[in-house]
């Protein structure tokens, strides 16, 4: 079985969020249980490429907009594996992506629907040996159209993985023939973009031959409106023909130089070390930390800021690393400023892969106090490193997390209820259970292992779907 992973980021290369770390580790175990994958990305310029050897493929000749435009392929293999990862580099449309996930601007919408072209163009150019193409949310929402057009019925079968139903890349409609796509040749495109715009995840989600997302509770919580929102009505439908797989990790992108023995003296260290480079006050106080994009419709910002002076009132220390937009940033930065809270937080607005190591291992505990999370890697993280999360009953969140076991898990999306989980913590904090369940969390196995083995299943099942549907 010869399987293509579309998607817009893939960790270390390009990482700015789970998605990255999902494609760059999702193949490493899909290898090792023989599946021959491959994964196409865009070549942005600040893809981090140094130290791996790579080299130039192939030209493609990518039509759009009225246009050819040259694309150079370029090889190198995801590190630790032999995974061919292909590179697309146009400087037109790709040299200023990947620098801000789910941005979902108007120029992003058309640098993916480029990207799709390209990929199908790509595809053509290797005599069509692919089985599957697996396609990742809304960048790669036009593959299966364009396959349909260029191949038909010979084409490769097609799965679509929602990651998060939320951003749903939305660009006017004459992306759809800048593709190179007629009307009249797709109702559903036609459907679409009756009311002046294309909206690229309704697409992937419509034309592929199966769609999962990313943990099993997500995938039953998209198909309601709460969730689904408006793309509800179309899940709904689709209801029995979306399967879930909850994401794992990649543990030797995260490592950790302690173990379940020795996690209480390094812990302390750990957080000994980061209260001085951060500026806290040095002391054995429960530290709590957010590392997130710092996304208001999505993260929790709005509960979990409120319950921060309580936090510190009762003798806490809270740590902050993400970015997102201005208005949370100074959000967050005025809290470090208040005079009652002052040493007690800090705030760190950057995206620094080695400074969230430092404070995952340095935390006791997590917040993931997601409204929704499709699946969250950020808890799973954080049990690694013995920080215990502290989540909102939702998603992935709800699917990896066992209350009063490995975490604190609270039902209902206010920050009163947020309050109560960390009111728990704060009981929990030094006591035998506390160590108890530290450990249970350290011992948890999120490794990719059984989730492959689904995907793998799930790849079998969609190409004899797929055969079968030609018949
Ligand atoms: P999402 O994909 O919604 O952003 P996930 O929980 O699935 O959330 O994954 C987030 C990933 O990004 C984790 O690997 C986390 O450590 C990392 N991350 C998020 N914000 C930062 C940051 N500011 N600096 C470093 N890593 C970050």
């Amino acid at each position: 079985m010869k399987v293509l992973i579309a998607a817009s980021e893939v960790a270390p290369i390009v990482k700015l969020g789970g998605l990255g770390d999902v494609i760059g580790s999702l193949p490493k175990a899909l290898e090792k249980i023989g599946v021959n994958i491959d994964v196409i990305v865009p070549y942005y310029d600040t893809a981090k490429v140094q130290g791996l050897a790579i080299y130039k493929s192939m030209d493609l000749e990518v039509p759009f907009a009225g246009e050819s435009y040259r694309v150079e392929v370029f090889k190198t293999k995801l590190p630790e594996t032999n995974v061919d990862v292909l590179l697309l580099r146009n400087s037109k449309y790709f040299s200023t992506g990947g620098k801000d996930a789910f941005a979902n601007k108007p120029t992003e919408t058309e640098m993916f629907t480029f990207f799709d072209r390209a990929v199908v163009e790509y595809i053509k150019s290797e005599f069509n040996t692919y089985d599957l193409i697996h396609c990742n949310d809304w960048h790669t929402g036009l593959i299966t159209h364009l396959l349909e057009n260029e191949m038909g019925p010979e084409r490769p079968a097609t799965l679509f993985t929602v990651h998060n139903l939320l951003y749903q890349g939305i660009g006017g409609k004459q992306l759809v023939k800048d593709a190179g796509i007629l009307p009249g040749e797709h109702k559903l495109i036609d459907w679409d973009v009756s009311d002046g715009d294309v909206n690229l995840m309704l697409q992937g989600l419509t034309s592929s031959d199966y769609v999962n997302a990313v943990s099993p509770t997500y995938a039953r919580e998209i198909v309601t409106f709460e969730f689904g929102s408006f793309l509800s009505d179309v899940t709904k439908d689709m209801e029995g023909k979306i399967t879930g797989i909850l994401n794992g990790i990649d543990y030797s992108q995260f490592p950790r130089d302690f173990d379940t023995k020795n996690f209480q003296k390094k812990k302390h260290e750990y957080k000994l070390n980061i209260q001085n480079s951060l500026g806290l006050e040095k002391g054995e106080k429960p530290m709590f930390s957010f590392i997130s994009r710092l996304d208001p419709n999505q993260k929790g910002l709005d509960i979990l800021i409120k319950v921060i002076p309580e936090l510190v009132k009762h003798g806490g220390q809270f740590v902050v690393l993400g970015t997102g937009p201005k208005e949370w940033e100074q959000k967050f930065t005025d809290l470090a400023n208040d005079p009652l809270l002052k040493g007690n937080v800090s705030i760190n607005i950057k995206f620094d892969v080695n400074l969230a190591i430092e404070i995952y291992s340095a935390s006791d505990f997590l917040f993931v106090p997601s409204r929704y999370e499709p699946c969250g890697l950020i808890q799973m993280i954080g049990m690694w490193y013995g920080a215990l999360p502290i989540v909102h009953n939702v998603g992935g969140l709800k699917d990896s997390v066992e209350d009063g076991v490995n975490g604190f898990v609270f039902n209902e999306y206010t920050s009163g209820r947020l309050w109560d989980a960390t009111h728990k913590a704060f009981q929990l904090y030094g006591t035998r259970n506390h160590s108890n369940m530290v450990v249970f969390a350290m011992e948890k196995d999120f490794s990719w292992v059984k989730s492959a083995v689904k995907y793998k299943e799930l790849y079998e099942k969609v190409i004899s779907l797929h055969e079968e549907s030609q018949f």
